[in-house]
C-alpha cells in the first residue's frame, strides 16, 4: 500500500519550507507554493507555473492539495447562503457554510464529524460523535468557501471564519489552534484576531489554555441559560463543566487577554426568553467585557422547541442593555430553508 501523501493545508509555512528543503529545493520555491496555494487558491499542481516541473512532480509525488471531496452543493432561496456537503477520507462527511452579509463574507466551518457534546437543540449533537477533524480538512473548507466566492456576486473576499459548524472545536484543540495559525498566516490567507471567532459550549480547560497561550482570536461562549440545571438540561456537558467554572474561566479569560467576551444565547420561546432569563443572564455576566449574541432557535428533527417571538428578543436585548449595560445583537437568520443555519448541520456518513 502507498504511504499517505502529506496534506499540503496541514503545514504551517515553515513546515511547509522544511519539507522542500528536505528535498534539496530551494525554500524560493516553498514560498512560491505558499502563495499558489492561498493567494492563488490552486487545486492543483499545474496551476503553479512559476515552480518548476522536476518540483511540481515531487509535489506530485507525495503531497496532495486538500482531501475533501465535494459532494452536493446548495444554496438558499434568498441567495445569500451556500451550504457545502464535503466528504472526509474514510467515509464520513461535514458541512461547511458561506454566508454573505452587506460588504463581507463569512465561512462557518466544522471542527468535527458530529460532536459529542449532545446539546439538544442541535442537529449535529444529535447524531453523535463521528472523529475529530485534521488541522489540513479545517483550513480547506476556508479555502473551499474562498474558490466559491471567486464566482459569486460581491463581495468577492472572504472576510471572516466562525468555528460554529459541526464540532466542539476545544474538543479538537491541537487540530483546530493548528488550522488558526495556517489560517492567520500573513502571507496566505491573512486572517486577522478580529476575523476569527471560536465558538464552544463551555469546556472549561480549553478556555483557560486559549487564555495562558494568548490565542489572538474571539472567544464565544454558548451559554443559553444562567441557571445550572437547565442549563444542563439543554447543554449535558455542562454537567462536567458547571456553570461556576466556566464563569471562573471566562473571568480568567478577558483578564489575562484584556479582551471581551462574546456569549450566545439560543432563544428558545417560553424557556430562556422570559424578562427574569434576560434578568438572570444580565446579573450572571455584568462584571464582564461581553457582549451577547441572541440567536433564535432554528428548527432540526429531533427537538420540538419553537424560536422566540421578535417582542420576546427585543425585551431581552432592552433588558440586557438598560438593566445591565450588556450590548447584544440578534443574529440574522441565514438558509434555514437549506438547514445552514445555527444547529441545523448535520451530514450523513
Ligand atoms: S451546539 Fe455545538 S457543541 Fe453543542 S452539540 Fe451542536 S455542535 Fe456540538
Amino acid at each position: 500500500m502507498d504511504s499517505p501523501a502529506t496534506d499540503l493545508y496541514s503545514l504551517t509555512r515553515p513546515e511547509l519550507r522544511a519539507l522542500v528543503e528536505s528535498w534539496r529545493f530551494s525554500p524560493d520555491h516553498a514560498a512560491r507554493i505558499w502563495k499558489y496555494l492561498y493567494l492563488g487558491l490552486a487545486g492543483s499542481f499545474g496551476e503553479m507555473p512559476e515552480v518548476p516541473a522536476r518540483v511540481r512532480s515531487r509535489l506530485a509525488a507525495e503531497t496532495r492539495i486538500g482531501t475533501l471531496s465535494a459532494r452536493l452543493e446548495t444554496g438558499s432561496s434568498d441567495g445569500f447562503t451556500r451550504k457545502f456537503l464535503l466528504g472526509l477520507a474514510g467515509g464520513e462527511a461535514i458541512e461547511t457554510v458561506l454566508m454573505r452579509f452587506a460588504g463581507r463574507a463569512t465561512a462557518c466551518v466544522s471542527s468535527q464529524a458530529g460532536c459529542a457534546m449532545g446539546c439538544v437543540f442541535c442537529a449535529t449533537g444529535q447524531m453523535g460523535f463521528r472523529r475529530h477533524l485534521f488541522a489540513g480538512e479545517i483550513v480547506s473548507q476556508v479555502v473551499h468557501a474562498a474558490r466559491a466566492l471567486r464566482s459569486a456576486p460581491e463581495p468577492r473576499r472572504l472576510r471572516n471564519v466562525v468555528f460554529m459548524g459541526m464540532g466542539e472545536p476545544l474538543h479538537n484543540y491541537g487540530a483546530v489552534m493548528r488550522a488558526v495559525d495556517i489560517l492567520r498566516d500573513p502571507s496566505g490567507l491573512g486572517f486577522g484576531a478580529q476575523r476569527i471567532t471560536l465558538s464552544t459550549v463551555g469546556v472549561v480547560p480549553g478556555i483557560r489554555r486559549m487564555a495562558d497561550e494568548a490565542r489572538p482570536i474571539h472567544l464565544a461562549v454558548s451559554l443559553h441559560s444562567a441557571d445550572q440545571a437547565e442549563r444542563a438540561r439543554l447543554v449535558p456537558a455542562a454537567r462536567k463543566w458547571p456553570l461556576d467554572e466556566l464563569m471562573d474561566a471566562c473571568r480568567y479569560f478577558c483578564a489575562a487577554l484584556g479582551r471581551r467576551i462574546f456569549f450566545e444565547w439560543t432563544l428558545i420561546d417560553g424557556r430562556n426568553d422570559t424578562a427574569d432569563h434576560a434578568h438572570a443572564v444580565g446579573r450572571l455576566i455584568r462584571e464582564l467585557p461581553a457582549q451577547v449574541n441572541l440567536i433564535p432557535l432554528n428548527p432540526t428533527a429531533g427537538y420540538d422547541g419553537a424560536p422566540s417571538r421578535s417582542d420576546a428578543a427585543r425585551r431581552f436585548q432592552r433588558i440586557l442593555a438598560d438593566g445591565y449595560g450588556l450590548p447584544s445583537t440578534v443574529r440574522q437568520r441565514r438558509g434555514i430553508d437549506i438547514g445552514a443555519g445555527c444547529g441545523q448541520l448535520a451530514a450523513p456518513g
